[in-house]
């Protein structure tokens, strides 16, 4: 329903040299080790999508 703002997360939250998360850091200047908590949010739930979909698709 909603992938959009999960996938902008995960496309901004990304992992930086460092180990840092870049998304947190540009967004709001906070120093976040990766994975951050808005990057475990967004996979948590793109993981409940997929697997509703699969589980969809296969019933
Ligand atoms: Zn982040």
């Amino acid at each position: 329903m909603n992938d959009e703002r999960e996938l902008a997360i995960l496309a901004v939250h990304v992992r930086g040299l460092d180990g840092m998360c870049i998304g947190c850091r540009a967004w709001w200047s906070r120093l976040a080790p990766y994975p951050c908590w808005q990057v475990e949010w967004a996979t948590s739930r793109q993981a409940r999508v997929i697997t509703a979909r699969f589980l969809r698709v296969r019933a």
